[in-house]
């Protein structure tokens, strides 16, 4: 696969154009930022254990039958997907309370949900993300009532998925956001990444965290958070 343009710059990601229109390559930044990107760093190494991680789990997914963008690991930071439109969504599944869901209504952080809930947020920098349900989404032709209930099944059925493997590595699944693209065809996909930057990982033990929320809360122990993730998921 022939390597050509860059196509799109972003926070922690860059988009290359390959011989083949149907496909692009992710390629994987060591860049952070947090809160709306006024917070900004390094984390080195990050973006060799994202492009694994977020392929392990891709694959992981579309074996269990939820279609993805995944076609190929081009090396350590670098990826082949099938070129998709985003629907301009941020889905966010949670299993326990924290981040802005526990400062948006007041709770602690831990709380355990009798059952998972499913969260969408405009996907809108400028307008800080904000949150929304079915109905703006629909009214706002950012998806139809049909991709949004199909959408709901598909992230329900990656929490279930990415909950047991996470489990046997000792990690908490705390909340992860999504992000879906249609392919040149018009088939509904999941895209973008899973990985520390995107989810909330607890040691099942200890609580300790093991994701970008050290980053975000200046916890100290970055880089050393995310080779352990790398080390329980990808190395045992
Ligand atoms: N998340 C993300 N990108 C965003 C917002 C949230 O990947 O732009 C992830 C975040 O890492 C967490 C989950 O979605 O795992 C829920 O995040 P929350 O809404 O609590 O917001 P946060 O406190 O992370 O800003």
């Amino acid at each position: 696969m022939q390597k050509r343009e860059q196509l799109y710059e972003g926070k922690a990601k860059r988009v290359y154009a390959t011989d083949d229109p149907n496909v692009v390559i992710v390629s994987y930044k060591d860049d952070a930022t947090a809160f709306d990107g006024l917070k900004k760093g390094i984390i080195e190494g990050k973006g060799a254990v994202n492009n694994r991680m977020t392929n392990y789990f891709m694959k992981k997914l579309a074996e269990r039958g939820i279609p993805t963008h995944y076609v190929q690991e081009l090396n350590d930071r670098e990826t082949a997907v099938k070129k998709v439109r985003i629907v301009p969504l941020e889905v966010i599944v949670r299993n326990l309370s924290a981040g802005h869901f526990a400062s948006r209504y007041g709770v602690e952080e831990g709380l355990v949900f009798d059952e998972p809930i499913v969260e969408f947020s405009y996907k809108n920098d400028d307008l800080h993300d904000p949150l929304l349900n079915d109905d703006h989404a629909v009214a706002l032709k950012l998806a139809t009532r049909e991709e949004i209930a199909q959408i709901r099944t598909y992230a329900l059925h990656v929490n279930e998925v990415l909950k047991a493997l996470l489990s046997d590595a000792g990690v908490t699944l705390v909340d992860f956001k999504l992000e879906f693209g249609k392919t040149v065809d018009g088939t509904l996909v999941l895209a973008d990444e899973i990985s520390p930057d995107t989810c909330r990982f607890w040691d099942s033990k200890t609580g300790e965290k093991l994701d970008k929320d050290r980053f975000r809360r200046d916890l100290g122990g970055v880089e050393d958070a995310y080779l352990e993730m790398q080390r329980r998921i990808l190395e045992s």
